[in-house]
């Protein structure tokens, strides 16, 4: 039997779990050395660690919509194509999300059509950089200066990108990572805000002092979640794991309902320690995208995702994109066949998933971008479980897969 591969993840050793007890011990050292880690990171004064990304995201709009003197600006310009926690989170902050359509060869927010939003009722522009790929940042931050519109930079999936060497996350106003499955590392669930020193940052401030702190019941529970994840990431186990929790595993829902809290000491503990290995985790992670590169380039309607000029995107996922959809179809029906971590991706633009429709603001025409993202992309898996042989073996299966189709 050929071992299933996860389509993403993060490698948690028994150290790095012994790190989340040893934490419990001394929380204070703990989170001093988790600042320090997110800040050496990301290059910013500030960071506060949070329950989730997506409560980082929460806290950051609801900071800024108190900044604001107009207090007329309810509206937040979000990627067309993007993770749905985006558009939760902006509902969550009691906002209304606009869409940017997306560049589908880069998967950045296209930036004339950004350029041409109606910015009248914009409070903040959210970059995605989705697989670790930078967004067009420095065009993107400069267009909000113009506009006086606030940036978040998302870095979720970005801990570690970089573009014209600065640190994907520390573009704008604030910045967030997530630690949830799938990300640059993974304690479960967890996040972190970013931020320079300033008035937003000072906002911000207040808004995490006003936390809950994680109920420890559940922070157990996730932990014990996380020693089970840690184990069933391995390709030998991963597909036992997948059929017992089924559709449950990498499935993206629009959910607004998760707790606002600050990250527990257990789950700091172990982010600190894998934020030690992050470097190392990244750097096999884009070993492998570099091949994948190359073994998806010599399949005739398969062409790679290109990431902006002078970014260095760490790619939690490798992203091809397969046209026409007929062939698409085929390529991920033969990639799951055969287990290798290939996934679909979010299926939809964000106009088109009813939660988000229906709160939507400015009269959009339909997301090219983003339909042509969404009805071409497979994600192909790029992390330190990754074999050898894997960007072989994926690129006998696409081309085996569009010869065939082709020839017929
Ligand atoms: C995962 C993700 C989030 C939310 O992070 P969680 O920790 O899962 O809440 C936000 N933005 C993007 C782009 C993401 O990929």
């Amino acid at each position: 039997m050929i071992a299933e591969l996860a389509p993403a993840g993060t490698p948690v050793t028994a150290r790095q779990l012994a790190q989340g007890l040893r934490a419990s011990l001394s929380p204070s050292a703990a989170k001093a050395q988790l600042l320090h880690s997110l800040n050496a990171v990301s290059g910013a004064e500030h960071a506060w660690p949070v329950s989730s990304g997506r409560a980082a995201m929460t806290l950051i709009l609801t900071a800024l919509r108190k900044l604001d003197r107009s207090s007329q600006r309810d509206e937040v310009i979000i990627p067309a194509y993007t993770c749905y926690s985006v558009p939760a989170a902006v509902e969550r902050a009691g906002l209304f999300p606009r869409l940017c359509d997306v560049d589908p060869q880069s998967l950045s927010i296209d930036t004339d059509e950004l350029r041409r939003s109606d910015f009248s009722r914009v409070l903040a522009v959210v970059s995605c950089s989705l697989y670790g790929i930078p967004d067009e940042l420095p065009a993107i931050e400069s267009i909000c200066r113009e506009q006086g519109v606030y940036l978040v930079d998302d870095a979720a999936q970005g801990m570690g990108s970089r573009i014209n060497d600065r640190a994907v996350g520390s573009f704008g106003d604030a910045g967030l990572y997530s630690f949830d499955k799938g990300k640059a590392i993974s304690t479960m669930q967890g996040g972190a805000i970013i931020a320079r020193a300033g008035p937003v940052a000072e906002m911000l401030d207040r808004e995490v002092h006003s936390l809950e702190n994680a109920a420890a019941f559940h922070s157990f529970a996730l932990y014990l979640q996380l020693v089970a994840y840690a184990i069933f990431l391995r390709p030998g186990l991963y597909g036992m794991a997948r059929r017992v929790l089924g559709r449950q595993l990498g499935h993206t829902t629009y959910d607004t309902r998760y707790p606002l809290s600050t990250l527990s000491t257990l789950q700091g503990g172990v982010a600190a320690s894998l934020m030690e290995a992050v470097e190392r985790y990244n750097q096999s992670r884009q070993r492998v995208a570099a091949q994948l590169a190359l073994a998806c380039e010599r399949v005739a309607g398969v062409s790679a995702c290109r990431p902006p000029l002078g970014s260095t995107p760490i790619y939690t996922r490798f992203p091809v994109f397969v046209r026409p959809s007929s062939l698409r179809s085929c390529a991920l029906k033969r990639l799951q066949e055969s287990r290798l971590g290939a996934s679909a991706s979010y299926p939809r633009p964000l106009d088109q998933v009813p939660e988000v429709g229906r709160r939507l603001r400015g009269r959009n025409g339909p997301m090219t971008g983003g339909q042509a993202v969404a009805s071409s992309i497979i994600t192909l898996p790029t992390h330190f479980y990754c074999p050898p042989d894997l960007p072989k073996r994926i690129g006998q299966a696409l081309g085996e897969c569009l010869g065939d189709a082709t020839s017929r």
